[in-house]
């Protein structure tokens, strides 16, 4: 395609979190780095929007704190759930340090500042609207992507090339790499209501027979997960949207009054919940990160803060390589697969624990009232008890640090 450089350093396939922190991590160390983005914005709906301490703390390494502070955002201190009716405290960050707190943050404007901190980079290169369709492989090596672009298709030659491009990833399918699916009993229906002043102030869960749901407060809106027997999508969309409105203010009486607000089913959007994990997440000249080599369960809101902790083990990994020139040794891609294996391996047994003892038990509507085994909730009466989840989930497991150092033209804050 004329006037489009066809070879780079690094590709960089998927500009989501994983795509974009990596991308600017690695133009911050001087590597030439193109990142392609199928979409031509970051506006999409029902994107995670959890940021965890993890991320927090890699915001601080680079200089973005402060841009990431002025964002809309709500700071969450610690979860409840509401157990048939009754209040329990699960999670609490309060007390942990460096960051006591969570973010709830549109993803669109998280990764907004990651492409306008990128953007100022000489090294980085984002393009906007360029699909990557397929794997270019030269002597048994990956060796660049075949691109979509809206002028034009073209091919871009690249020594190593990066799979971000999330769990229905295309270049997963192109390097014929297998994940092996752990499944999920439930499904996600994701929808917005108003919110009053005099609404609960905190983001809560609710739990009753046959029923579940998550409620994020957005300050003026609720963000409402919904969980739904897997499969059961197409089947409830077949009928009309009452029964959803009354579940939700019978299970949330103080938004009865704003039940209809659920105007139709095209205002709701269904996460089809899956976990899986590549056997192997790197060939010759290819790697592949975030939910591309290992899909989350939206269990503790984990999936942005994994992905993120996997682009800055790459780049601690791949920057100084990468600058030295020549091609990137398998025995590297293999070392970021170890690192990064057993923590995202942790907290999937973790979820898929959960799914099992209770979110299947309670979508199976078996007619009991659910309720919070008695030793658990004096366990939980303990505040350094309600910091495990958060510590797992907030933090993960082998927390990653920008080593990684950035150029003199490579400042972003
Ligand atoms: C409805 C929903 C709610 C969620 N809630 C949460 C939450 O609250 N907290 C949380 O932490 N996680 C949540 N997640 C999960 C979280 O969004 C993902 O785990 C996280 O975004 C993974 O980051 P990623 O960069 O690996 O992949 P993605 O975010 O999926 O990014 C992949 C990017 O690649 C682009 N792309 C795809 N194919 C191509 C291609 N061929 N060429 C070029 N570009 C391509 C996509 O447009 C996208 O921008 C949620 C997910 C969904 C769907």
């Amino acid at each position: 395609m004329p006037g489009v450089k066809t070879q780079t350093r690094c590709c960089i396939a998927g500009g989501g979190p994983a795509g974009m922190m990596l991308g600017l991590l690695l133009a911050r160390a001087g590597v030439a780095v193109t990142v392609l983005e199928k979409h031509g914005d970051f506006l999409r709906d029902f994107r995670g929007d959890t940021v965890h301490p993890s991320t927090l703390a890699i915001l601080d390494e680079i200089g973005l704190r402060e841009r990431f502070d002025q964002l809309p955002q709500r700071r969450v201190d610690h979860l409840a759930g509401i157990v048939a009716g009754r209040e329990q405290q699960i999670v609490d960050f309060r007390g942990l340090k460096p960051y006591d707190y969570l973010v709830l943050v549109p993803q669109w404007d998280f990764l907004d500042m990651l492409a306008d901190a990128g953007r100022r980079l000489p090294a980085f290169d984002l393009r906007m609207r360029h699909a990557a369709t397929g794997l270019i492989e030269e002597n048994g090596r990956t060796a660049g992507v075949r691109v979509e672009a809206p002028d034009g298709d073209y091919e871009l030659h690249a020594d190593l090339v990066v799979a971000c491009d999330g769990r229905h990833s295309t270049l997963r399918e192109s390097a014929n790499l297998k994940a092996r699916e752990y499944g999920a009993p439930m499904d996600v229906l994701w929808f917005r209501m108003p919110r009053n002043e005099t609404d609960p102030q905190d983001t809560f869960g609710i739990v009753d027979r046959g029923h579940m749901m998550v409620l994020l407060n957005r300050i003026d809106y609720w963000q409402v997960a919904f969980l739904v027997p897997k499969g059961s999508d197409a089947s409830l969309r077949a009928h009309p949207i009452d029964a959803l409105r009354e579940t939700v203010a019978q299970l949330a009486p103080f938004l009865a009054d704003r039940r209809d607000t659920i105007e139709a089913w095209d205002k709701v959007s269904t996460l089809s919940v899956q976990i899986d994990r590549l056997e192997r997440w790197y060939k010759p000249g290819l790697l592949l990160i975030g939910d591309a080599a290992h899909a989350m369960s939206p269990i503790g809101g984990v999936g942005i803060n994994l992905a993120i902790q996997d682009a800055v083990a790459a780049a601690n990994a791949l920057a100084q390589p990468l600058l030295a020139g020549g091609a990137i040794d398998e025995s590297l891609l293999a070392a970021i697969q170890r690192r990064r294996e057993w923590p995202v391996k942790v907290v999937q047994r973790v979820q898929i624990a959960m799914q099992k003892r209770l979110i299947s038990r309670v979508l199976e509507q078996s007619g009991e009232p659910p309720r919070v085994p008695a030793l658990l909730r004096f366990l939980l009466g303990f505040r350094a008890v309600r910091h495990i989840p958060a510590r797992l989930f907030g933090y993960g497991l082998r927390q990653e640090h920008v080593r990684a150092a950035g150029t003199s033209s490579g400042r972003l804050g």
